[in-house]
This record gives structure tokens, C-alpha cells and sequence, in this order.
């Protein structure tokens, strides 16, 4: 491979040390708005440094599980301080690596931080109850111990706050974990463990190994001394690392994708609903697990809905993330390019009515990188595979109905169960929405698109595993519970 001298190169972070891979195989990962240029080499690590990680990680476990909970909690606020130093370079790779805006991509960094802090004010707060016995000689109780060694697979879409939303509750339980980080970020992953790594943690704590997917992260979830798995990502893969680990006995959360909704009712605020379908569906180029793909529209509104959203998704500016005027960067990757038109097409072929983009963006600039035009679909009937398959990318289907009834059991004909969001100032529609509606986030005159690390995050059907992520909910995976009885 043809090595371009200035991009750096990144190492696997073993037990406290930048380590290359036994394989001494780097691959590039590069700009998918310029793919000619290469952001960093990562690693392309092998089951054997896989292993050095896991073996750092459990012998170090142990005392960093004896600290206090303030203690650990102060190697966290470190770690928030220098990501924050940092959050300007940092969000910089996170564009040039992956392609969402600057800005988004400064806002998830600095989501980061605050998650980073918290967690570390997780560590003083309760980890049991006091349950009355039916001895009265006897004190019963709850406490929590951690799991042991937590392997981390994250996707690329977002390549900090989602390690930070898995790393920092299972660290501060008292685990110790392993990161194998999407390959399509891992230098922007790879920076934020060197804010691991300067905050001082014990060494073989905190670990990173790069990698394919294949090799690496099924390896974590076949690893016999990893306790814990914890993925975000596709569907398909998710359903084998929870099987993997399923059939060794460990603990496994699996959050994966959506096929998210937006009901707009007659009464909407209009406005609002076309800006929240267009932020929901199509900011950070509709590749978000909870970006909003199908629009139900009440038949009353729905012309005038379908002429405010074309005139403004119009407006849309699409570039290179790093420029201040881009609102719509690049696809992740070619291939993502080429599934986000392939479904384009398979939904023109199934009869859907194309009315507006649909096509890869080859003007100037545009033809070196991976862009797409924002595209909108109508006269989308549920059976096609546009309405029933994940894109990943900047489509919206708009669908009309006759009511809010035929809306809410269109919304719910999906394997997928993420997010949902209605908009409505009837509070009959809100209440049955929040009622009825198959998702675990519910969001009225919301975009679907919206997370708060502080609240519990996860999906119901074939989006997860049904654990919930961050907020106090995180403690649920990241710890088993003790029941304990003591006889006086
Ligand atoms: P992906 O292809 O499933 O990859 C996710 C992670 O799994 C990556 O680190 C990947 O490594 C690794 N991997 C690949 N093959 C593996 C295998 N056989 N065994 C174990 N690990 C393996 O997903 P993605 O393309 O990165 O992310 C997009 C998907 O994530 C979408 O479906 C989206 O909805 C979902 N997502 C869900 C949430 C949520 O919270 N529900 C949030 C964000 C994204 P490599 O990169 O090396 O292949």
C-alpha cells in the first residue's frame, strides 16, 4: 500500500502503552469527501493482540475495582478536561474522518465531556437498597459488583460519544474495558483513548485494539475472559455477537438500527414538522440509528407539507464538512455511497414515485468525495424495500394516510422499534402516540433524532436487546447485583 508520509500512524493502546500490532499491518482510513486523502494508518490488529488486551485488562480490573467510586470518578473528570482541550482538533479528525459537519461534529464531542463528567459523579451515588426481611434478626441488602472486562464494538457514526457512552459508566462500575473501534473512525477513536491516556488510568485499564471486524470484534464476543459485550451497530452483525456471547455465558447489549417514524397530524405546526423531518432524516446524511426514514402525513396537510419540505430540503447545502456554509456532508464510505443508490433505485423499480434528488453530486469538488443529494420519495407503499429496509442515508418516504389510527399501525409495520416522533397539538393523538407507538424514544413535536445522554437510550423489537444505555439505566449491564443476608 502506497503510504502517504504525512499522515501519522496509530497504535494499539495495551496496558499502557502505544503498541503496534504483532501482524505489523496498518490500513489507512481516509477523507470521504476527498478520497485521496488519508487521515491517519490504524492498525490491523490480529486475535493475539486481542488477547494481550483482554490479559492487561483482567489483571488490572482487579484494583481499579478496589478504588473508591470518587476516586475512579476523578480519572473521568480528567479525562472530560483534556477532551475538552482538545475538542476543536478532535471534532476536525471526526469530519475529515467520517464527514458530518463541524459543527455536529463539535457538539458530539463536547456531548463527550459531559458524559464524561456524569459518570464521574456516578461513582458517590447509590449502588443498592435496604429490603425488609421476613427475619427480623437479619439485614438484607443490594449491592453491585462490576461484570469484570467489558469489550466495546462501536460503530463510526459516532466515533466519540459512543465509546464515551459505553467506557465511561462501565469504568466507573469498576470495570475495566477493551475498545475496538469502528475502522471507518478508528483515528478519531484512537485520539480521544490518547485523553485516556494522558488522564493517568492504571495501566491495562483502558484498552484499544484496531482491526477488522471480523477479526477483532467477533473475537470479543467469543473471548472467553471479556464478561461483557457491548455493541452499537448493524442489525446483522449485532445478532452475532449477541449470539457469540449468548453461547459462552457472558452479558451482552446490543443496540442496532431503526426505521424511525414521524407522524405529522393535520393540526401539526407545519413548519415545525418539515424542520424536524429534514434534521431528523437528513442532518449527519440521514446516518444515524434514529434518523427519521418513513413520514406519515395526514391527508388534509399533506400537499402543503410536501411543498414546504421540497422548498426548504432545496436550501440544503451540501459539502465538505469542514467549510462553515455545508449543511449535508458525505456518505461515510463508496460503499455506502453505492447502497444509499441501489436503494434509490430499488425503490424507483418497486414503484415509488422519485421527487426529489436520488443522485451521487459530481459537480467540482463534489466528484472526489462520497456525496449524495438529499432525496424524497412519495406514493411509497409499506411492502417496498425502501420502507421496510435501513438505509442509512439522506432518503425520506412520505406516505399519506387517512388518520392518525392508519399512522400509528403503519408506523409500527417494522421489524425495528427505535425512535418515533409525532407532531400534533391534540393531546387525544400525543397520549394514544405515546401509548401505541412501538419505540423506545418518543418524542411529540420532536425530531426523531434527538438523545439525551442523562435519559435511558435503547430501542424495542429487532433495534436492541432491550437494555438501555446511558443515564443511571447503564448501571443495569455494566454490574451484576447481589442480594445479601446477613443473620445478626
Ligand atoms: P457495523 O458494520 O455493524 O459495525 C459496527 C461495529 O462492529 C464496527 O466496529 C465493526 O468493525 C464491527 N464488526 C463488523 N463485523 C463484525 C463481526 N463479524 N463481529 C463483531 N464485530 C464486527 O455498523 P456500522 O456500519 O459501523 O454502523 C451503522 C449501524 O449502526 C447502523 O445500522 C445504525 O443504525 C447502527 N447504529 C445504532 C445505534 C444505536 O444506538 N441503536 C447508534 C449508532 C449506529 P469494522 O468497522 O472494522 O467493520
Amino acid at each position: 500500500m502506497a503510504v502517504q508520509t504525512e499522515a501519522k500512524t496509530y497504535f494499539n493502546y495495551i496496558n499502557g502503552d502505544w503498541v503496534s500490532s504483532v501482524t505489523n499491518e496498518v490500513e489507512a482510513s481516509t477523507n470521504p469527501a476527498n478520497k485521496n486523502e488519508i487521515v491517519g494508518y490504524i492498525q490491523r490488529s490480529s486475535i493475539e493482540d486481542l488477547n494481550e488486551a483482554v490479559t492487561a485488562a483482567k489483571q488490572a480490573q482487579k484494583s481499579w475495582w478496589k478504588l473508591s467510586g470518587v476516586a475512579r470518578g476523578e480519572y473521568l473528570y480528567k479525562t472530560a478536561d483534556i477532551l475538552e482541550r482538545r475538542l476543536e482538533e478532535i471534532a476536525e479528525t471526526m469530519t475529515k474522518e467520517m464527514g458530518k459537519t463541524f459543527g455536529e461534529a463539535k457538539a458530539e464531542t463536547m456531548r463527550g465531556v459531559s458524559i464524561l463528567r456524569y459518570y464521574a459523579g456516578e461513582g458517590v451515588r447509590k449502588i443498592g437498597d435496604v429490603i425488609p426481611s421476613s427475619d427480623s434478626e437479619a439485614l438484607m441488602f443490594t449491592t453491585r459488583v462490576p461484570l469484570g472486562v467489558i469489550g466495546v464494538i462501536s460503530p463510526w457514526n459516532f466515533p466519540v460519544a459512543i465509546p464515551i457512552w459505553k467506557m465511561a459508566p462501565a469504568l466507573i462500575y469498576g470495570n475495566a474495558v477493551v475498545l475496538k473501534p469502528a475502522s471507518e473512525a478508528a483515528v478519531t477513536a484512537a485520539k480521544v483513548i490518547e485523553c485516556f491516556h494522558e488522564a493517568g488510568f492504571p495501566k491495562g485499564v483502558v484498552n484499544m485494539v484496531c482491526g477488522p471486524g471480523s477479526v477483532i470484534g467477533q473475537g470479543i464476543a467469543e473471548h472467553p475472559d471479556i464478561n461483557g459485550v457491548t455493541f452499537t451497530g448493524s442489525n446483522s452483525v449485532g445478532k452475532r455477537v449477541g449470539r457469540a456471547a449468548f453461547e459462552r455465558g457472558a452479558k451482552y447489549q446490543l443496540e442496532m438500527g431503526g426505521k424511525n417514524p414521524v407522524i405529522v397530524a393535520k393540526d401539526a405546526d407545519l413548519d415545525l414538522a418539515v424542520d424536524g423531518t429534514i434534521s431528523g432524516g437528513l442532518r449527519s446524511t440521514g446516518q444515524k440509528c434514529t434518523a427519521t426514514s418513513r413520514v406519515f402525513v395526514e391527508s388534509e396537510v399533506y400537499e402543503t407539507f410536501k411543498e414546504k419540505l421540497l422548498s426548504k430540503v432545496k436550501q440544503l447545502t451540501i459539502g465538505n464538512g469542514m467549510e462553515s456554509e455545508t449543511w449535508m456532508g458525505p456518505c461515510v464510505s463508496e460503499e455506502q455511497l453505492n447502497t444509499v443508490l441501489s436503494y434509490v433505485e430499488q425503490g424507483k423499480a418497486e414503484g415509488a414515485n422519485l421527487i426529489y434528488g436520488g443522485k451521487r453530486c459530481v459537480e467540482g469538488e463534489l466528484a472526489n468525495g462520497f456525496y449524495v443529494e438529499p432525496t424524497i420519495f412519495e406514493n411509497v407503499d409499506l411492502n417496498m424495500t425502501i420502507a421496510r429496509e435501513e438505509i442509512f442515508g439522506p432518503v425520506l418516504a412520505l406516505i399519506k394516510v387517512h388518520n392518525i389510527e392508519e399512522a400509528l399501525k403503519l408506523a409500527n409495520d417494522t421489524e425495528y422499534g427505535l425512535s418515533a416522533s409525532i407532531y400534533t397539538k391534540d393531546i387525544s393523538n400525543i397520549l394514544s402516540f405515546i401509548d401505541e407507538i412501538e419505540a423506545g424514544l418518543v418524542r411529540v413535536n420532536a425530531e426523531t433524532a434527538g438523545v439525551e445522554f442523562q435519559a435511558p437510550f435503547g430501542g424495542m423489537k429487532q433495534s436492541s436487546s432491550h437494555s438501555r444505555e446511558q443515564g443511571q439505566a447503564a448501571i443495569e449491564f455494566f454490574t451484576s447485583i447481589k442480594t445479601v443476608f446477613i443473620k445478626a
